[in-house]
């Protein structure tokens, strides 16, 4: 019986954000563990991996492809109410107990994820975008999983797509490098950063570091992309007052401009004992984030229970934007050139 490593070994190809290394080893740079990968071995993703000192990378499927709006990404400033054609792989390079998509991010890492294989469809990028293109979507996402780790895939996407006018944007936990982020920037024009936490000793727990996080969130932006930032809110992880009100200031310092979503956590995977997010806990993170600067703070995952934190306001007047219920666009005011109607002011993100 073909196990699931072989039968994704063979949708991949060689890849090219690596750096050679002694003995045929590569270090590869798609993400931030730099992993050193010796012939015949495997990355910490495990999706990734050295075959005769070349790496090979995932490359002509997908474990998931539909069509969303691009606000359940969530993006909430990019080309409002806009269709997104998201597709995703399997793996991920980090292993949090909390994972909403555990059965295909896990695979390869754990065993009670091996039905992620019947995910599986071979695709092309030109498929791809011809799907985008016959449903109507202006965008085209990678989600599902994590996409630094398959960013080759993606960057072949995107090239088609961008020549056929569609925007691009990654869904991702920021554990980039430098490297991939500059490699990226020429295809990618929306980056949505989960930051997770505020300490290394729990992102650590995850499988990341604070800080690269951190430092992917400001080069992201730094680069022109359009960056998003989004914290699932766990009750007794990461809602402390001193730990949102962290978060908050830190991205005040990079730009009071990057829209904060503060979203509600179930129970799943391995965190099932916890509690639920309460739309209370929801307004007290969105309250500290507005009360640290930042001009746009959102409230997911409880549609219809977050009040106003589901709309757009203008940061100078007060008056609203853009009115939603959960994911959809009931209206939606600011002019096409990103400005409010009322008062005049720039509101930032990309309009059109
Ligand atoms: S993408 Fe995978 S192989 Fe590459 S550095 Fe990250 S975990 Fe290691």
């Amino acid at each position: 019986m073909t196990t699931l490593a072989e039968k994704l070994d063979v949708l991949s190809k060689p890849g090219w954000l690596f750096e050679p290394g002694k003995d045929g080893a590569v270090r590869c740079l798609a993400c931030a563990h730099r992993c050193l990968i010796k012939p015949g071995s495997r990355g910490i993703c495990q999706m990734r991996f050295n075959r005769d000192g070349q790496l090979m990378v995932p490359w002509g499927y997908v474990a998931g492809a539909g069509v969303d709006p691009i606000e359940k990404k969530p993006f909430m400033h990019f080309l409002p109410g806009a269709e997104a054609l998201t597709f995703g792989m399997l793996g991920c390079n980090f292993h949090c107990d909390f994972c909403q998509n555990w059965v295909s991010s896990q695979a390869l890492r754990d065993p009670a994820s091996a039905g992620s294989g019947n995910y599986i469809q071979a695709a092309t990028p030109e498929e791809l975008v011809q799907r985008a293109r016959e449903a109507g979507a202006k965008i085209i996402a990678s989600s599902y999983n994590e996409p630094l780790i398959t960013t080759e895939w993606a960057v072949d996407i995107f090239t088609i797509a961008r020549r056929e006018g569609l925007r691009c944007v990654y869904v991702s936990n920021g554990f980039a490098t430098p490297e991939v982020l500059h490699a990226l920037k020429p295809v990618l024009d929306g980056y949505k950063v989960d930051l997770k936490c505020m300490t290394d000793e729990k992102y650590r727990s995850l499988g990341g570091r604070l800080q690269v996080v951190l430092d992917t969130i400001k080069l992201a932006h730094e680069l022109g992309m359009w960056v998003e930032v989004v914290t699932l809110v766990i009750p007794n992880f990461n809602d402390s007052n001193d730990e949102l009100w962290e978060m908050a200031r830190t991205l005040v310092s990079i730009s009071a401009d990057i829209p904060w979503h503060v979203t509600a956590f179930y129970p799943t995977y391995k965190h099932l004992d916890a509690e639920r997010t309460s739309a209370e806990i929801l307004q007290r993170a969105a309250d500290i984030g507005q009360e640290a600067g930042l001009r746009y703070v959102y409230a997911g995952n409880l549609p219809g229970r977050v009040g106003p934190l589901e709309n757009t306001f203008c940061p100078k007047c007060q008056q609203p934007l853009v009115r939603r219920s959960g994911y959809f666009v009931r209206e939606n005011r600011i002019t096409k050139e990103g400005f409010c109607p009322n008062c005049g002011e720039k509101i930032a993100g990309v309009w059109h």
